[in-house]
């Protein structure tokens, strides 16, 4: 553990955190999951067009990236869209395909940049694009805000001169397989050396309570007892630089979501950063999950926590 508070005057992170923008957030969660996206999913393709609409996001979010400077990396992956059981919970009615249901290509997008003194070390931010392909939900808190906050981070880091190197991957996991399990295999075919892996999947929803007195909330979860610190950074930085959010770290016992794909490869610092613990949307998968009812202000600040927590480690 490191002591707090620790800053300088060569601290580079107030002039980083100055730069994230609420209302880029909101705009890109909009475009991806209102007008003109609305949906991300394979087995939908919207009237008179040629691209399915995740076909379509994914040009949208390479566009955003290569604007950034990046170059744009594709590893296409089988998927199918998952059916849906009516004889489930309202918020899980999602079962696994059949054999003989479509497959697609799915793509997985990479903007990496290359650090300048231990190049080797690799900073993953990850989130899924995808939207529910067993249902007509836009998806907006799961997970068009999440890429969102993403491809802000992405634009914030881009001129940063980082030691480490930073990879900004944008997956799918409301398809079937997730396509982070191939990302992950590859990572560690690879022997890419991953120190530390946020996870961006829900970020801003609140609970009830928390939203009525103005709380803005974030919770770490983590698995592995290595990710414990990882946690803890999200809470010191957040009191740090004053980022206004009450953050608590909540540990799992379930290796789950994209960054669960990355803890099976052995990649085991690795925390998910999500808005409420349990998750509190009530619209959590169904088609009132809509980008009007999202919390800007608190997807931001758990993007500032997340951008502090990934420089921190960097400059260390
Ligand atoms: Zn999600």
């Amino acid at each position: 553990m490191r002591g707090s508070p620790r800053l300088k005057n060569s601290d580079h992170i107030p002039a980083l955190l100055k730069r994230v923008s609420h209302q880029r957030i909101r705009k890109d969660t909009f475009c991806l999951s209102k007008e003109p996206l609305r949906f991300r999913k394979l087995n939908y393709t919207i009237p008179g067009r040629t691209k399915t609409t995740l076909d379509e996001a994914d040009d949208f979010i390479a566009a955003r990236l290569a604007s950034f400077g990046y170059a744009v990396g594709r590893e296409g992956c089988l998927v199918q869209a998952f059916r849906r059981d009516l004889k489930k919970n309202i918020h899980h009615q999602y079962s696994t395909p059949h054999a003989h249901d479509p497959w697609h290509v799915a793509w997985n997008l990479s903007a990496r940049k290359v650090g300048s003194t231990v190049p080797e070390e690799t900073i993953l931010l990850i989130s899924h694009k995808d939207s529910m392909s067993w249902i007509d939900s836009p998806g907006a808190n799961d997970n068009a805000i999440g890429t969102a906050v993403n491809l802000e981070l992405a634009r914030v880091l881009a001129r940063y001169r980082s030691r480490r190197s930073f990879w900004f991957l944008f997956c799918n996991e409301e398809h079937w397989p997730w396509t982070s399990v191939t990302a992950a295999r590859n990572a560690r075919l690879r022997g890419e050396k991953i120190i530390a892996l946020f996870n961006l999947d829900g970020p801003g929803v609140r609970k009830p309570e928390d939203r009525e007195a103005d709380r803005m909330t974030c919770f770490s979860v983590y698995y592995a007892p290595e990710a414990e610190r990882l946690a803890d950074l999200m809470a010191e930085v957040n009191r740090d630089y004053a980022l206004g959010l009450v953050t608590a770290r909540h540990k799992t016992d379930r290796v789950n979501n994209d960054d669960g794909s990355f803890i099976k490869e052995g990649y085991r610092v690795a925390v998910h950063n999500i808005g409420s613990m349990p998750y509190a949307d009530p619209n959590y998968h169904l088609e009132g999950d809509v980008p009007e009812l999202c919390d800007f202000a608190s997807a931001a600040a758990t993007a500032r926590a997340t951008l502090a927590a990934a420089v921190r480690l960097d400059s260390e």
